[in-house]
């Protein structure tokens, strides 16, 4: 196995292919926020998203996303990952602004330089799982890494999976193959959307030791939006969303701490002034 448990291994924590790979100074953040407002609508019925979000996610860690119901988190994760575009600030991916990128440009930076995992997977059920993994790499028109795929699928507790339709396979099985999908182009940011949110308490674990894996082995960098508190402690760190601001934080989290802040979120009246700690 090409992976190892050495985190100062540069070789395995900087990996990526050949093709799209900017190199960043170790101090560029994976990824950063200025100022971002998102709005929809206009006038009087305009809703605020996100109120002007300042952010540093440093790269090599696993931050966790919770608030309550329409606190902002789909949006903050559209606007971050750069599936949509923010009505004013910017977002920085290893300190390259995306916000006056041209969609084409866009989808490309997307394609090669992020990784996606999904809730509902999103797995094509017509590819074989080798297919699916690799997927990423042809749709960004590079070359198709067969052998890596294959180390992340044994990587991910698949080594035999690779020629299998995903429709054969479990919900946790077809999320780790996600996992390795969302990998396999070595992407500067893996973003991860409620992603056990339709798996059982044991998959939903193995998901998350593959995505505190991915960061403490490979060196990757996970964005995790999530509504459970459990899911949430697997993190480094937790940001808290209400009213479309950041609000708080916690450090080396536990699920009883995740939960009680929840608690206090979910009752304690809106507006909710704009959180004035450190943002890095
Ligand atoms: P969360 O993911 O925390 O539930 P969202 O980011 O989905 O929150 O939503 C934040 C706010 O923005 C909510 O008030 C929601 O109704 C509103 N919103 C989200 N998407 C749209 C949209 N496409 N059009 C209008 N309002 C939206």
């Amino acid at each position: 196995m090409a992976l190892r448990r050495d985190r100062t291994h540069t070789e395995t924590r900087t990996r990526r292919p050949r093709s799209e790979a900017p190199a960043h100074p170790a101090s560029t953040p994976a990824i950063e926020l200025r100022s971002v407002t998102r709005s929809y609508g206009r006038g009087a019925a305009s809703v605020h998203a996100l109120r002007g979000m300042d952010l540093v996610l440093p790269r090599g860690g696993f931050t966790a996303v919770m608030g309550p119901s329409g606190s902002g988190k789909s949006t903050f994760l559209q606007c971050a990952a750069g599936l949509d575009r923010p009505t004013s600030g910017d977002v920085l991916l290893g300190g390259e602004s995306i916000a006056g990128l041209r969609e084409d440009r866009l989808t490309e930076l997307r394609r090669s330089r992020i990784g996606f995992v999904f809730q509902s997977f999103n797995l094509l059920p017509s590819l074989t799982v080798a297919q699916n993994v690799l997927l990423p790499q042809r749709l960004a028109g590079v070359r198709q890494d067969r052998r890596r795929a294959q180390e992340l699928l044994t990587e991910v507790g698949l080594p035999e999976h690779g020629d299998r339709r995903p429709g054969q396979l479990s919900g946790g099985q077809q999320q780790r193959v996600a996992i390795a999908r969302a990998l396999i182009t070595g992407p500067e940011v893996v973003f991860a959307d409620e992603p056990t949110g339709a798996l059982d308490t044991r998959s939903a674990h193995e998901v998350l030791g593959l995505l505190r894996r991915a960061v403490d082995v490979m060196g990757a960098t996970v964005v995790m939006v999530t509504h459970d508190p459990v899911a949430a402690s697997h993190a480094d760190r937790v940001l808290f969303l209400a009213d479309g601001a950041l609000v708080g934080e916690l450090h080396r989290p536990d699920p009883q701490s995740v939960a009680a802040r929840m608690a206090d979120l979910t009752t304690s009246s809106f507006p909710v002034r704009q959180y004035a700690g450190s943002a890095a």
